[in-house]
């Protein structure tokens, strides 16, 4: 049903992708630790897989899509105790912001997102399993370890081998370990943490295990499609197969894993620069979505594919915001255009209207095809948007030419219905907020010299000559804003108007 070709970090493979349903796509994320805000590099991982979500659906799949909270971690632990604050109210604090953050960023919801503090019963089950199946051992201290040794596929998503492991090792093993590459799969609470009762004792899960327990629990012992940034290959997948694998004896653990790049803070030159906490430059989306439009920023997002690392820089969200008002104006006069009751066939338009005309019908006919090729092929969103741009350019073109509004109808809601596609999937083309639109106007208006309050009271002088049938009179109004480089559409829903949009290369 599908040419979907995934890339599989365990096979290291382009495969062809089949759901072990038909129909049906189960795919577990990892999600963020919530003791701080989402920054932009958190948004890379978030935003390649709810893209890959948005074409699953596209695709016609039915996805079961889980995206965990950690709320439950060393971190937040540390992190509550400097603010005075309860882990899990500290937790629950960065998740509601978090939401609020990547709804700004027009992600997706997930369809489960469970939290770490609500799953420790099976967190608790599964680590138990595994001691029973002796694949796990508890210390005198209350620490629960998984032995890695035990499990023969252990290397497998990483390509590690256990020597290594112990190779790498310095001197400071913990004691209580049998091999350095064993990890907690229970820590042993210490006074006055955050613990939850156990068999071992008082404590609270190792990192790995929630992820683990979550799955199962929600996408059942073997799913499609298991995803996360390229930096939790080793060790936090690798361990979540052995844990998962072990504990129920069913394999795969995930069919598929998926993994997206870094990415990386750039100066104008391209040279990295990195970002930190105590270099203070660590940018929060947030913050970042107060200064530029998340239209601009999806363009960003979107422009590389998601295994490469993604450059961050002011110059490409300068030329990002650029495309957005390219993206968003060609939209606006699609609509208005159909809107018109103009019913000449596309086919008709290219012939009188010359090669602009025959331009845009070509994009738009190839559009749906090589939009989903691209996608289709490991979920290639910079061909995706270059495709979209290609047609932006063409409706943009065809836009400028004047008498524009005796263009087709039909030909502009086939066009708009390639908007309309890109922006479901790529999140790029579809409406733009009424904030996205209304700023750009002012900076239009702003870059021509002109007031709104200017060009609204001739546009209603132009409605006031059409009302009393003063045809010459209207005429000469729309003349003067043409020369200014205002753009009149009269549709069912009244006047509106625009800023003439060059054509020209950038978009
Ligand atoms: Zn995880």
């Amino acid at each position: 049903m599908s040419d979907l070709k995934i890339y599989n970090t365990l096979s290291r493979q382009v495969e062809v992708f089949t759901p072990a349903e038909a129909g049906k796509v189960r795919m577990y994320v990892c999600g963020m630790t919530v003791y701080a805000h989402c920054h932009i590099g958190h948004a890379r991982a978030m935003m390649s897989f709810d893209v890959v979500y948005r074409w699953l659906l596209e695709s016609g799949f039915d996805v079961t899509y889980v995206r965990n909270h950690t709320d439950v971690d060393d971190k937040i632990i540390a992190r509550a105790l400097e603010l005075g604050e309860d882990p899990l109210a500290l937790s629950q604090r960065f998740i509601a912001d978090l939401d609020a953050d990547l709804g700004r960023l027009g992600l997706l919801e997930p369809t489960v997102a469970p939290k770490v503090s609500e799953h420790i019963d099976q967190i608790v089950a599964m680590t138990a399993r595994l001691v029973d199946r002796g694949h796990a051992y508890a210390t005198d201290s209350g620490d629960v370890w998984f032995a890695v040794e035990s499990f023969e596929g252990y290397g497998k998503l990483s390509g590690r081998k256990l020597d290594d492991l112990r190779a790498g090792e310095r001197v400071a093993v913990n004691e209580s370990k049998r091999h350095p590459g064993d990890f907690a799969l229970w820590k042993a609470a210490t006074d006055g943490e955050i613990s939850w009762p156990s068999p071992w004792g008082p404590g609270r899960p190792g990192w790995h295990i929630e992820c683990s327990a979550m799955a199962a629990e929600h996408l059942g012992t073997t799913f499609d499609i298991h995803g996360g940034g390229i930096d939790l290959v080793f060790p936090h997948h690798e361990n979540e197969i052995a844990q998962s694998e072990c504990a129920t004896g069913d394999h795969p653990f995930a069919r598929t894993w998926m993994h997206n790049g870094h990415l990386t803070l750039v100066d104008d030159e391209g040279n990295p620069i990195k970002m930190s906490k105590s270099l203070g430059n660590v940018i929060d989306i947030r913050d970042l979505l107060d200064e530029v439009p998340a239209e601009a920023l999806r363009i960003l997002y979107m422009e590389s594919h998601y295994r490469r690392p993604l450059p961050f820089s002011a110059a490409r969200l300068t030329d990002c915001l650029m495309a957005a008002e390219r993206v968003y104006l060609a939209r606006e006069v699609l609509e208005a255009m159909a809107a018109l009751p103009v019913t000449a066939s596309p086919e008709e338009l290219a012939g009188d209207l010359g090669e602009d005309a025959a331009a845009l019908v070509e994009s738009v006919r190839g559009f749906k095809a090589a939009f989903t090729a691209a996608m289709n092929d490991d979920f290639g969103t910079g061909r995706a948007m270059a495709e979209l741009f290609d047609l932006v350019r063409a409706a943009n073109r065809y836009a400028n030419h004047k008498k524009w509004w005796k263009r087709s109808a039909a030909l502009a809601q086939e066009a708009l219905a390639c908007f309309d596609l890109a922006g479901r999937v790529l999140g790029v083309g579809g409406r733009p907020s009424a904030e996205f639109f209304a700023e750009l106007t002012a900076k239009l208006l702003k870059r021509a010299g002109l007031g709104a309050d200017d060009v609204a009271a001739k546009v209603a002088a132009r409605e006031a000559a059409r009302a009393s049938k003063d045809w010459a009179a209207a005429d000469a109004v729309r003349e003067e804003l043409d020369a200014l480089g205002v753009v009149i559409m009269d549709g069912a829903d009244g006047t509106r108007w625009r800023l003439n949009v060059d054509g020209g290369s950038a978009a």
